[in-house]
């Protein structure tokens, strides 16, 4: 067994007995915490890496009614766990309408899609409030929202999303439900599912502008973009992080027991590429973790659930939770590397 393997299971036996098992063995808190619990977690994923995938789910095309239904889905997971609603009027989920006229490039765009009208967007947004330092954040984000009902390829046009980005929506859910039900943190968690990435980051423009949390309380977001496969670029077992040398938030978070690299496809600009650049822009040190290795489904109806490398996948996430409960418990705040702020247009590789 080659070592990053050693570390990724030494590292989920300690981190998740301490943050999985407290809350989804039993509900009965006397309850011996002994089941297995990646296969728990595991089945998580699966179950909601099916609804999210689901052809009946359209391909949660941008602003469409499917976007809406996996949004409630989340909101609906959110409230169950008995966090805070981060969303409009004391509920989980925030709207926004799209801009109208939508910009010529996104009409051109849209018009190859589907043609429900597409007026409004959808976020699912929740929060664990911290128990010593709340008015700091840590926010964990992916998005709702692909291609949709879009043109036949093959014959097939559900554009599912399974990776894209159903994985990170799902390591999202799963994080909240790991960190809802454990000890809870010193510093806040805001949890965060944006709609209408795809189609220019409206979702994250609309939490930009109406927060849950003022923007300078947030000490850090992490995107989760398509983490459902491994990338042969990288060593097995180990995930991307976009900006790895713009900030030190990487070499922190892999001392702290993250298998992060540096996104090993800098021609790509993955970094400009997720909703974590809006937020980056702001100041905010929003990163992407990623383990997207090019593959050839990409933004294609093949991205289906049947690609999806489960084992991986859950290694993936369970691999992030002791890191994010260090920096949800600890006084460090990430900074800047000089000159490699998102405005700073060298080549930072
Ligand atoms: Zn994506």
């Amino acid at each position: 067994m080659p070592l990053p393997k050693i570390a990724a299971l030494l590292c989920i036996l300690i981190a998740l007995p301490a943050f999985y098992g407290q809350g989804i063995q039993s509900l009965d808190s006397r309850a011996p915490r002994t089941a297995p619990l990646l296969p728990e977690l595991q089945r998580e994923i699966r179950a909601d890496m099916a609804f999210l995938a689901d052809d009946e789910l359209h391909g949660r095309g941008s602003a469409t009614r499917d976007e809406h239904i996996a949004a409630l889905f989340a909101a609906s997971q959110f409230q169950s766990l008995g966090l805070e609603p981060g969303g409009d009027n004391g509920t989980f989920l925030q709207k926004t309408l799209l801009p109208n006229p939508l910009p010529a490039d996104i009409k051109q765009r849209l018009s190859k899609f589907e043609d429900t009208p597409r007026r409004e967007t959808w976020n699912a947004i929740a929060i664990l409030r911290g128990t010593t330092s709340p008015n700091e954040v840590i926010l964990l984000t992916a998005h709702l929202d692909h291609l949709g009902i879009s043109p036949a390829v093959n014959g097939d046009t559900i554009y599912n999303g399974a990776d894209d980005d159903a994985s990170g929506t799902t390591a999202v859910l799963a994080l909240a439900h790991i960190f809802a039900t454990g000890r809870h943190p010193s510093r806040t968690i805001v949890f965060a599912l944006f709609g209408s990435e795809e189609i220019g980051g409206f979702g994250n423009r609309a939490f930009l502008a109406h927060p849950p949390v003022p923007l300078t309380s947030i000490i850090t977001d992490l995107e989760f973009e398509m983490i459902g496969r491994p990338d042969p670029a990288v060593p097995a077992g180990t995930l991307w992080l976009t900006g790895f040398n713009r900030t030190n938030l990487g070499p922190e978070l892999t001392r702290h027991g993250a298998h992060l690299v540096n996104d090993p496809h800098f021609g790509q600009h993955f970094f400009r590429r997720s909703d974590n650049y809006a937020l980056a822009l702001q100041g905010i040190i929003a990163q992407t973790i990623s383990s997207f290795g090019l593959h050839k489904d990409y933004h294609q109806p093949s991205d289906k659930l049947r690609t999806i490398d489960f084992t991986h996948m859950t290694n993936a996430i369970s691999s992030m939770v002791a890191p994010i409960n260090w920096l949800s418990n600890t006084t460090w705040k990430p900074q800047w590397y000089l000159g490699r702020k998102p405005w700073h247009q060298a080549i930072i590789k």
